[in-house]
């Protein structure tokens, strides 16, 4: 799978997705992605990112990408870049934003609550679970 790139594009919304992420996810290979991400944007604050509102770094490993369009169903593409648009819109960025994952993390500290999670993300299927809220609520930044 080899190492994650400088910087690396997550879209704006798999910021809560990592939050919540407790090893579900649509492949063994999306899994480990996805966790491999997680881990080290928790670990290392000094990791270089920048923000997108379309497929990235998880996006590739995903069975649902086609052609870096989301085609998990026939409007997912317009709804995950909607949810993009409004993860930033919260955080008051704009798409192509560079920063930090230390920063990124404070950012979405400050200006989210798991109330913004459930009006931003329906209709995710791992909603109700509750795992990205409480990912938020326990979110520690330095
Ligand atoms: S509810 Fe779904 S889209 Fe929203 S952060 Fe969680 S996994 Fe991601
Ligand atoms: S392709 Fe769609 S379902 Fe897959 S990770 Fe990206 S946004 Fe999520």
């Amino acid at each position: 799978m080899g190492e994650l790139a400088y910087p690396l594009e997550i879209r704006a919304h798999h910021l809560l997705c990592l939050l919540g992420f407790r090893g579900l996810g649509y492949s063994p290979e999306f899994v480990e992605k996805t966790g491999k991400v997680a881990k080290e944007l928790h670990l290392n604050s000094t990791f270089p990112i920048t923000i997108l509102a379309e497929c990235d770094v998880i996006c590739i490993s995903c069975p649902h990408n086609k052609d870096n369009k989301c085609r998990k169903k026939a409007d997912s593409e317009l709804k995950v870049k909607a949810r993009d648009l409004e993860v930033l819109r919260r955080l008051g960025l704009e798409t192509g934003t560079q920063i930090s994952a230390g920063t990124i993390w404070t950012r979405v500290k400050e200006r989210l609550t798991p109330e913004d999670i459930v009006e931003i993300c329906q209709g995710c299927e791992w909603l109700e679970l509750g795992y990205c809220a409480e990912g938020l609520e326990g979110l520690e930044t330095s």
